[in-house]
């Protein structure tokens, strides 16, 4: 009983594809978030992505591309990336996005981009870790936003562990422990790991697997060039910041 997590796929087709050849199709996917913006095949990455998915939550970049909504909020390299994605996304993706949940709960977990009802702050350090749990009860949730590969712990005895995954490696669940899980990124990781992240999460066996496989950036790099977004976009994949 496995899932895949994937999240911030940024409209990176190669780094999506790329994933998706190294998950087993029979294993479904939940995305965190953020599926376009930066990149440029936000419609070709919600064609791929879209077959393979059991569960979807809305990240910032998703929103303001549905309706341009909180644009003003972006930095400018992200903004020009939003007005074109806009620009590029057919109704029919635009209205699929438009569809889909700030937050998904399940018995066992919680799917959000960056925290528990506050969805779009960044979940950075340990103190917003603390927020996080405080702000729900599920036992396990599942972020993205930060683009890092990483997790949050909360012992029962109050204190608040951290671990960072962006080489890949597992986590083992402890019983009456709780976590907040970021599988990474896909389509642009910031923790300094160019190659596209996922995780695993086994209910059956109560484990974590953080995941990175190498893609084509070069191609990604040319095809933003040429789309005429900016370069700053693609000049980040190289090195993963
Ligand atoms: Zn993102």
């Amino acid at each position: 009983m496995r899932v895949g997590l994937v999240s911030d796929v940024h409209g990176n087709l190669e780094a999506l594809e790329a994933v998706l050849a190294a998950i087993p199709t029979d294993v479904p996917l939940l995305s965190l978030g953020d599926l376009v913006g930066y990149g440029p095949d936000p419609g070709a990455a919600i064609d791929a992505l879209r077959p393979r998915l059991q569960a979807a939550v809305l990240g910032n970049h998703d929103v303001a591309a549905i309706d341009g909504y909180g644009l003003e909020l972006f930095n400018p390299v992200a903004r020009e990336a939003l007005e074109w994605t806009r620009r590029a996304l057919e109704p029919s993706h635009v209205a699929w996005l438009d569809g889909l949940a700030y937050e998904i709960r399940m018995p066992d977990y919680l799917m959000v981009h960056g925290m528990p009802v506050d969805y779009f702050r960044y979940l950075l350090d340990k103190g917003d870790a603390k927020a996080a749990f405080a702000a729900t009860d599920a036992p396990l949730v599942f972020v993205g936003h930060t683009h890092l590969a990483e997790y949050y712990a909360l012992r029962p005895d109050g204190v608040i562990e951290h671990g960072e995954r962006a080489s890949g490696g597992g986590l083992a669940l402890e019983p009456g422990w709780r976590y907040v899980v970021n599988p990474g990124s896909v389509g642009q990781p910031r923790d300094c790991n160019p190659e596209a992240a996922y995780a695993f999460y086994d209910r059956q066996s109560s484990t974590v697997s953080w995941q990175r496989v190498p893609y084509a950036i070069a191609t990604v790099r040319a095809k933003i060039v040429a789309a005429g977004l900016p370069a700053a976009c693609g000049a980040r994949l190289a090195v993963g910041r």
